[in-house]
């Protein structure tokens, strides 16, 4: 567990705040942030934290004070970063299927757009010609990513504008004097191998002539981030040297002053969260003892909605002899985190935690069978703060319209 917060300090915020509880230590998002940089060109390369992950302001803070740009996937989440003080030229809205509507106001807030399928681009041209520099999501029909859950350039996803429509793209450039000034791909999420960002680049180079504007060429997120104690994630400095090389090469024959952006979401927010949850019951049942805690897939759907896994540790009782359990949420579905999982000794009432929980993790959480979304705290210089309450049975009812008596 390579984080600056010891297993006493996740066990003394889960007595302190209650659990179910989401605890973040902002000093792995910034060193993870800085592995990046260290690693890449700082004149070439530019880095925009994909806040979908997770969309905190306190966290959003820490990333912008980092000195980190930042991606979005809605205009809400580009109107989180205008409120946490980010400023337009260092915020990036990559939609898809959008409403134009979205893309106007986009516009009007000044921030970067890269958008996604022929039909916005036509209005976009339409209303701002050759004004407003904007980019475009090309989809590469390559498979890449953890599984085809979080798959998103392969040639049935709904991502991007198909590689193979590059004449119509072009057309509809032309019809308007669209001025594009980037290129993106984004392939997927836990994505390992090099050579798949490589084959971005390929399409990138081929498409850099007909596209004489261009000065971003966009290579997404997906970097791959240990989730089980044994896996290692994308090698940075490998990407980092490649990339590098491919842009100065580029920049070489094109005279042009590229850039390389990124987006990096679970890269950066992942290891740095932690899900603290409750053994409520143990129940055996022929060979398996089931784990059934306070929490489920309302909660951290990963594991239900991608077949994640997440590592699991009894954090009051770390050291005790492993057995195997199967932890179950207390939700009705299905809602199994592990199956068949060997875990320190557990007996009711013990914290069990969840690594890697930082990514998509509470962001995802919902209200489902009327729970209350769990409390999320930050560790900054080893110091806690709440940085959202849990629910209360009042937030249950606030955005109902009251029975008339
Ligand atoms: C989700 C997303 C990302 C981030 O993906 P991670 O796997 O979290 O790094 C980046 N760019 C776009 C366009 C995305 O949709």
């Amino acid at each position: 567990m390579k984080t600056s917060l010891s297993l006493e300090q996740l066990k003394e915020a889960a007595m302190q705040y209650g659990t179910p509880l989401y605890v973040y230590d902002a000093e792995k998002i910034v060193s993870q942030y800085q592995h990046l940089l260290s690693h890449f060109s700082s004149q070439t390369t530019r880095f925009f934290y994909a806040c979908k992950s997770l969309t905190n302001i306190h966290i959003l803070n820490v990333i912008k004070n980092a000195g980190c740009n930042i991606d979005c996937s809605s205009i809400n989440e580009v109107k989180l970063a205008i409120h946490v003080g980010f400023l337009p030229n260092n915020i990036l809205y990559t939609s898809n299927s959008v409403g134009f509507d979205e893309i106007i106001e986009a516009v009007q807030l000044g921030i970067n757009v890269n958008i996604d399928s022929l039909s916005n681009l036509e209005k976009f041209g339409a209303k701002y010609g050759s004004a407003y520099p904007v980019g475009v999501r090309i989809r590469p029909n390559v498979m890449a990513g953890g599984n085809l859950k979080i798959s998103t350039g392969h040639d049935k996803s709904k991502f991007g504008i198909p590689v193979t429509q590059l004449d119509e793209l072009k057309t509809i450039q032309e019809k308007y004097n669209i001025t594009i000034t980037t290129l993106h791909i984004h392939t997927g999420s836990e994505i390992k191998d090099v050579h798949i960002f490589m084959q971005s680049a390929e399409v990138f180079e081929k498409m850099l002539d007909q596209f004489p504007a261009v000065q971003v060429l966009d290579f997404g997120g997906g970097f791959k981030v240990p989730y089980k104690p044994d896996e290692t994630g994308t090698d940075i400095a490998a990407l980092g040297n490649a990339v590098d090389a491919f842009m100065q090469r580029m920049i070489a024959k094109t005279g042009r002053a590229l850039i390389a952006w990124f987006e990096p979401g679970k890269y950066l927010v992942s290891e740095a969260g932690f899900f603290i949850a409750q053994v409520n019951v143990l129940k055996q049942s022929g060979e398996t003892i089931f784990a059934g805690i306070n929490t489920g897939l309302n909660h951290l759907i990963r594991p239900m909605f991608y077949d994640a896994y997440h590592h699991i540790l009894n954090i009051s009782n770390p050291g005790a002899q492993l057995k195997n359990y199967a932890v179950v949420g207390n939700i009705c579905e299905t809602d199994t985190f592990a199956w068949d999982r060997p875990i320190a000794t557990i007996h009711e009432g013990d914290f069990i935690m969840f690594l890697n929980a930082g990514a998509y993790g509470y962001e995802m959480a919902s209200n489902y069978n009327a729970r209350f979304k769990p409390a999320q705290v930050l560790f900054e210089t080893g110091v806690s703060k709440l940085i959202s309450r849990r629910d209360e049975f009042e937030d249950l009812l606030n955005l109902q319209v009251p029975l008339t008596k």
